[in-house]
């Protein structure tokens, strides 16, 4: 119901008082029509409940912590991305060198630093022995045996050293 309005020409209807509530509460209503909003709700309890909403509503709006994202958060995301995906995109983004280049050509155990070791130490042997009088064709023999998996994994490196280094020299020109 509208209440008794002796300074309003055309009181507000309830649902022009509601259409105005947001505007009210923001507070850019225009003086008379603001003065028309509080008159109303004044007398009219269902209107008067609508702009208590509004109000608790905007108050809650206002009562919410403003939330900075921490500090870890880009790499939390990074983290999340499953790994094959992640591979893939790396595979996208990061320079590639041919098959035959890339480490996991040769098998894992002629990577691994203990044959490499034990063929060093084979090679070491081998050319003691050589001093000490053993055939050369055997000397010889474990001496590329033995220096064959860091002989592979060095000309490996160095070939993709290569690669990589004319790669960036045609991409800088
Ligand atoms: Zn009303």
């Amino acid at each position: 119901m509208n209440g008794q309005n002796r300074s309003q020409a055309t009181p507000p209807t309830c649902a022009e008082c509601r259409a105005r509530l947001p505007m009210y509460v923001d507070g850019g209503l225009s003086k008379p029509d603001s003065l028309q909003v509080f008159l109303h709700v004044r007398e009219c309890s269902a209107c008067a409940r609508d702009l208590a909403r509004h109000e608790q509503l905007i108050a809650a709006l206002q009562s919410l912590p403003r939330r900075e994202p921490p500090p870890e958060f880009d790499a939390r995301i990074l983290a999340s991305i499953p790994y094959d995906t992640y591979r893939v995109m790396a595979g996208l983004r990061g320079p590639r060198v041919p098959v035959l280049l890339a480490e996991s050509a040769l098998p894992a155990w002629m990577r691994s630093p203990k044959t490499r070791l034990a063929g060093v130490l084979v090679a070491a042997a081998a050319v003691a022995g050589r001093a000490v009088g053993w055939p050369p064709e055997v000397a010889g023999v474990l001496i590329a045996i033995g220096l064959l998996p860091e002989f592979l994994l060095r000309l490996q490196a160095v070939g993709r050293r290569l690669v990589l280094g004319l790669r960036q020299a045609g991409r800088g020109a």
